[in-house]
């Protein structure tokens, strides 16, 4: 698959047993963000997923997403982390490995009722998802789908992301290698 080949690996960043899955390889070159965008545009044109705005996050969510509200002729949405947007906000703090993280949106965003397609780069634990998933939610949208370059099943987000009832569309996965 053209897309899977040309996003590098890097073993053990940004730590011991992870393997990075980096896209800057795949954007970089000119066919390859094209064929992402192309394939995630086919997907949504055909307006049989019907949704108003595109929620991109922090930071590899920002490329796709932007791009892609381009071509849908859609508005983008970023989800932030803590402190970075200038407006009222509403937050969500979710659990890490160790710790907690806070992700922000203006409170402003879209209006209540609005139905929201999430994009990001790729789903590990699923734990950024769904807490975006969350924010979204107290704003009074829905999420209609979220949408993935790289699916990472064995680390079990998408799994997750299904119990919750969550759609998810990924381009490419690497399972077990
Ligand atoms: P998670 O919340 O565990 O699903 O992690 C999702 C976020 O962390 C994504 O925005 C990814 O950019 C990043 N991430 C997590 N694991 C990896 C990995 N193995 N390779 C590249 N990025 C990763």
């Amino acid at each position: 698959m053209p897309i899977k080949e040309k996003i590098r690996t890097i073993p053990d960043h940004p730590k011991k047993g992870i393997m990075f899955r980096d896209i800057t390889t795949l954007i970089k070159d000119p066919v390859g963000f094209r064929l992402v965008i192309d394939n995630f545009t086919q997907r949504y044109i055909k307006g049989d997923i019907d949704f108003d705005v595109i929620v991109g996050i922090e930071s590899r969510g920002f490329i796709i997403g932007g791009a892609l509200a381009y071509t849908l002729g859609k508005g983008f949405v970023p989800v932030r982390k803590k402190g970075k947007l200038p407006a009222e906000t509403i937050s969500h703090e979710y659990e890490l490995e160790y710790g907690t993280d806070t992700i922000e949106m203006h409170t402003d965003a879209f209006p209540k009722g609005a139905r929201v397609l999430v994009i990001d780069d790729l789903i590990a634990t699923g734990g950024t998802a769904l807490a975006t998933a969350a924010l979204i939610e107290k704003l009074g949208g829905s999420v209609v789908e979220m949408a993935f370059i790289v699916n990472l099943p064995d680390v079990g987000g998408a799994a997750r992301l299904q119990e919750h009832g969550y759609r998810l569309y990924a381009l490419t996965e690497f399972e077990g290698d």
